[in-house]
């Protein structure tokens, strides 16, 4: 046995993260930034894995993800069974291997003492050697149910209880509203984070295994909610939570001003080779450009906006700068709230030193207060003022510290401030679907406050992460099957 076998390899190898592409050329296109995982990469990263008996890396997972498992059998040059163990509780480790903020990796034993194991890379590599081997296969049910489903929404969600429901022998539609499937994953997030082909290949697989596709049809108007209730033993509702935050401050209604999603899906479309016109075109090239809200959707437009060639882009974020460690209240194994810096971050630092135009582009604890702007009705500056959380007795709170007034000039403000529920005219309403404290769809056991109309997603837990909406698929098809079969 060799010593990666003897599960010795954390000794031998540090963590190194998986190689991206040089800033000064990436930024020249909209292709994924990472590069493919080497196998002498991922079989060294794998060797640092500890086999914990305990693993909390798969307690942390949402999908309960097999990490130990498939470490030892990469370290073994066992891919294949690696493969099969990864599938076993993920239906896209390609897409969560690329877009996964990694919660396992928060668990991860090593992370006590040393850096985690470098699971989410290890994962790509696997499912890409699936791909590129032809082990990633259809795998369309031997039997058929004759039952048939009705998905409404075609995104993590949506995608994982179809296939599920597919291959557990029911006959599954996917009804979408948009011209191509893939929900958030094809209009949202940027191609430099996920290339269209890689979700349009498990589209393609999905396919193959049976499930159909009806793609420019919102239900709830293109077609009756009550009628597919009717034309379907079920109905699984997975639309996303899309009913955007505002920042209702004085002058927001000027020209300039924009939701991230109308910005970043608006860059997807353009990227598809579809014409926008001039007058609804969002560009921030040779502009100054204010990003609100300091997350992951706000990096994606900045990441678009470098791309774009804006001439500076600021990201404003209303909280504290998180810590660059972990905070004794933030203990493992718990996810680390940490300061992360993103690959769009990194272009911008980088552009910075180079002398290029670019952006020192994250401020925290900033309140924007009001926007002004020209004779045309277009924005002109950004006011705002500084704030400090104090811990008190009621909990965290915000206080503007005085005299801390500034404005600066800008010609694009791009509102990345998250979402606050789903769309609730249309099939919500036409439905008469009951609601949640948060307002988003109720639900007991998936399943709504309607016999055969279940809901799963963000449209039923809120804003999160797409391996949460892969393990809401799989626990709603799980669900459905059962209510099929009683
Ligand atoms: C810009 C952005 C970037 C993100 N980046 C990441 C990331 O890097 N990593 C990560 O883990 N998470 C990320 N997220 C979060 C993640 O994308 C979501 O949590 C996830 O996509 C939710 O999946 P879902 O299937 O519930 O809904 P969605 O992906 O929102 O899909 C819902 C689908 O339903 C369709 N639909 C809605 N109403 C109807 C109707 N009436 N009829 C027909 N179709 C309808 C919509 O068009 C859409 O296609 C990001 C979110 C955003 C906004
Ligand atoms: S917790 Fe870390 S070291 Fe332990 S099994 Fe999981 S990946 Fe390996």
């Amino acid at each position: 046995m060799s010593s990666e076998k003897k599960d010795l390899g954390f000794l031998k190898y540090k963590r190194e993260e998986i190689a991206h592409r040089p800033v000064e050329e990436r930024v020249e296109d909209y292709q994924e930034v990472h590069k493919e995982p080497s196998e002498k990469y991922t079989t060294k990263q794998a060797a640092r894995c500890l086999t914990c008996g305990t693993p909390f890396c798969n307690h942390s997972c949402p999908v309960d993800n097999l990490c130990p498992e498939w470490h030892q059998f990469v370290r073994q040059d066992e891919w294949k069974q690696a493969l099969e163990v990864l599938e076993e509780t993920n239906n896209f480790p390609d897409f969560t291997g690329r877009l996964c903020p990694a919660l396992c990796e928060g668990g991860c034993v090593l992370g006590i003492n040393d850096q985690p194991v470098a699971i989410k890379n290890i994962e790509l590599a696997i499912a890409e050697k699936g791909w590129e081997e032809g082990w990633i296969k259809p795998q369309p049910p031997e039997t058929r149910s004759g039952k048939q489903v009705a998905v409404v929404g075609s995104g993590p969600a949506g995608l994982a209880a179809a296939q599920e429901l597919n291959r557990a022998g029911h006959q599954v539609t996917v009804y979408e509203r948009d011209s191509r499937a893939g929900g958030i994953l094809s209009f949202g997030i940027p191609n430099f984070k996920i290339e269209k082909w890689v979700v349009d290949r498990r589209l393609e697989q999905l396919k193959e295994e049976g499930v159909r596709f009806e793609l420019n049809t919102e239900v709830g108007s293109d077609y009756p909610a009550q009628k597919l209730k009717e034309d379907y033993e079920a109905v699984v509702l997975a639309c996303g939570s899309r009913e955007a935050r505002d920042l209702p401050v004085y002058g927001r209604e000027l020209e300039g001003i924009h939701y991230a999603m109308d910005y970043l899906t608006q860059q997807n479309r353009r990227l598809a080779g579809e014409e926008i016109p001039e007058e609804e075109l969002i560009d921030a090239q040779d502009k100054r450009v204010i990003v609100i809200g300091g997350g992951d959707t706000g990096s994606d437009c900045v990441g678009t906006a470098i791309r774009q060639g804006a001439e500076q882009v600021y990201q404003i974020e209303l909280l504290d700068k998180p810590p660059e460690q972990r905070t004794t209240d933030n203990p493992w194994p718990n996810f680390p709230q940490t300061l992360k810096t993103s690959s769009s971050h990194e272009e911008a630092d980088c552009l910075i030193e180079s002398g290029e135009d670019g952006c020192d582009i994250r401020e925290w604890s900033v309140k924007t207060k009001r926007f002004s702007g020209d004779q045309a009705g277009e924005v002109e500056k950004f006011h705002a003022a500084r704030v400090e959380w104090k811990e008190t007795d009621e909990g965290r709170q915000m206080e503007e510290i005085p005299n801390s007034e500034f404005s600066m000039a800008v010609d694009l403000v791009i509102l990345a401030i998250g979402f606050v529920h789903p769309e609730h005219d249309g099939l919500i309403e036409e439905l008469g679907l009951e609601l949640d404290e948060r307002d988003h769809v109720a639900t007991r056991d998936y399943q709504t406050n309607l016999d055969n109309v279940f809901a799963a997603g963000d449209m039923r837990v809120g804003p999160s992460l797409i391996v949460r909406a892969i393990k809401e698929g799989q626990n709603v098809a799980q669900e459905v099957d059962s209510y099929l079969n009683q």
